[in-house]
Parts: structure tokens; sequence; C-alpha cells
């Protein structure tokens, strides 16, 4: 796991296995993604898919653009991508499903394409269709099908190379990672967090964040997990005392909001089942929140609980990459 980025100003992280590499979120600029994966370490290109967990500002500024650059799919859940195509699309007279046939396309046009990549040129059957001369004369000049890309988003700042759906509750697979999407209390359209588990490597890591409380379903989803990046997002007495306006302040801290310090050292106090390596305290609030009290907040925690002194909490970062945590 390496997280580029974490907090209420934007979130992104790595998670790869030997074979596999996902992004979860794209909550910044693409090009400070790619100076963050440059200071990571990360290779941009060995990246094999974009997943989201809700369609907040913080976590896809970028995603569009990026996608478009390194041509990798993003995974949505339905109502997610949804309500990211009506953001990016305010004036849109498409219909949803309009929509939905004009991804199709895109992905049976990508599918020819892959084809064509792996049959014979010599193939005149596969040749004389009229759309796969069109396809092959557009892949032979890198530039023009780049231009054609990017005249594409123009017209269309939703599109993106392809587009795949999760449910939240249904595991998935990307290359050699199972993925469980699980549902989180937050308000988003359909917001969710995930478990990652290398199959090859029997590792587990998960990502919660933008919760408003820990509700059974993620406690039981958050079980036998080696590195968590959990969210620690507010001090109480900072977010009451602190300059956001009243509806806000009520927002944060509602059952769709975001958990606080307090709340993120109750569940680990009470429902973790102290299972993780090294738990990593992320989405903390730059107003509202200073990583010393988060960090202490959650070792208190885990003091009370003497077995688990083998847990080591991290501090994620807003403004550069923490160092990647291997297993
Ligand atoms: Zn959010
Ligand atoms: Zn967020």
């Amino acid at each position: 796991m390496t997280v580029l980025a974490s907090g209420s100003k934007g979130n992104s992280t790595v998670i790869a296995s030997a074979q596999t590499r996902v992004l979860v979120d794209a909550g910044l600029s693409c090009r400070e993604l790619l100076k963050r994966m440059a200071m990571a370490n990360e290779d941009p290109s060995a990246l094999d898919a974009i997943l989201i967990t809700h369609e907040h500002q913080d976590h896809i500024a970028g995603l569009s653009v990026l996608a478009r650059r390194l041509r990798i799919p993003v995974y949505f859940s339905e109502p997610t991508h949804r309500a990211w195509v009506r953001m990016m699309t305010p004036s849109t007279t498409m219909t949803y499903a309009k929509w939905l046939e004009h991804v199709q396309k895109e992905k049976e046009a990508r599918a020819a394409l892959d084809a064509l990549e792996t049959t014979d040129p010599t193939d005149s059957e596969f040749c004389d269709s009229p759309g796969s001369i069109q396809i092959a004369a557009a892949s032979a000049d890198d530039d023009s099908e780049e231009d054609a890309t990017e005249a594409a988003s123009k017209r269309d700042p939703a599109s993106l190379p392809a587009v795949e759906y999760f449910q939240p509750g249904t595991n998935f697979s990307i290359g050699d990672l199972s993925i469980t999407p699980f549902t989180t209390p937050h308000d988003a359209a359909d917001p969710c967090g995930f478990v990652f588990e290398s199959v090859s490597e029997s590792i587990r890591m998960a990502i919660a964040t933008d919760l408003g409380y820990v509700p059974p379903n993620v406690r039981s989803a958050l079980q036998r997990i080696d590195v968590l990046l959990l969210e620690s997002n507010h001090d109480l007495e900072m977010l009451k005392d602190g300059p956001y306006p009243w509806a806000v302040k009520q927002r944060v801290l509602s059952r769709v909001g975001h958990l606080s310090n307090h709340a993120t050292a109750e569940f680990l106090a009470r429902d973790y089942d102290g299972s993780a390596t090294y738990i990593v305290l992320g989405h903390l609030s730059e107003t509202n929140n200073a990583p010393e009290l988060a960090l202490h907040s959650a070792e208190e925690a885990i003091r009370e609980r003497g077995r688990l002194l083998g847990n080591r909490i991290l501090l994620a970062e807003q403004s550069a990459p923490i160092a990647p945590i291997c297993l």
C-alpha cells in the first residue's frame, strides 16, 4: 500500500500485489498524481485500473484526465458512475440510457482493437471488415490516436477508456487481486470502502475512509486485515470550536459524515480484531485535527488492549506520499 495523498483536499492510494496494481481514487490533479507516483517510485504505466470509492471532489479531481492518459479502465458502482457523469456534464442533454449505449460502443471498439493486436494482420477476413480497417489506421499512428482521444474528451468530459461496474457487497477480481467493496455510511450516491486480498500471497489490505460511523457491515469487512487505512478525520473539540459554518459542522458530525478521532479510537478499542501489522490513519482534516491528536488517540485505544502492541500506527499525509508499506 502506498498512500499518495489522504485528507479533505485529495485522496489516492496504490494497492499492489506481485502481479496487479490498482489506484484507489484520484482526488488530485493528474499532474500532481503523476508527481506523487514519481516521488513514491510508483510506475504509472504499471497500473491496471482505477477504483473509485465515491464521487466527492477529493476522490475524483484528476480521474478523467489520468484514466485517459494511462488508458486504463475505471471501476465504479453504477450509481457512483451515474453521479460522476452528471457532475462532469452538467449541461448535457444525453440521457443515461444513451450514455450507457455510448460506453458500450466504446467498449466494443476497444475489444476490436485488442483482437486486432492479437490477430495475424494478414488474416484477410478480419481486415476486410471496414470497422477494423478504420481502427487499424487510427492505431498505426499513435499521435493521431492521441488527438482523437483528446478531441473526444472535449466533446464529452466524462469519456473514459473503459468503465466497469461493481456492486458493494459483491466480490470481483482484477488480476490476482480479489476485491470486496463494502457500503459505507456517507453522503454520496453509493459510497464504499474496499478489502483487497492478494490471492497468491494471502495478504489482506483495506481502505475505510469517509464514513460517519462504523456500522456492523464495516466492522465485519475489516476482519483479518494486515494493512488498514482507517479514517481519523477530526477532533471533536477542534471541530466544535473551529471556523466551519454550523451546517458544515453538522454534516461532518452526522451519521453520513466523517469518523472522529474518538469514534476511530472506540472502534480500535472495542470492535477491531487486532490483526493488522499496520494501521494507517487517514483523511485527517487540516482545519479540525492535529496529527499528534489522531495518533495519540489511536495509540491509547490500542494500548488499552495490551496484546495489540505489535500493531504499528502510521499517519497518512495530505501533502506528500508516505513510504510504501510492504508485507
Ligand atoms: Zn466524501
Ligand atoms: Zn473524502
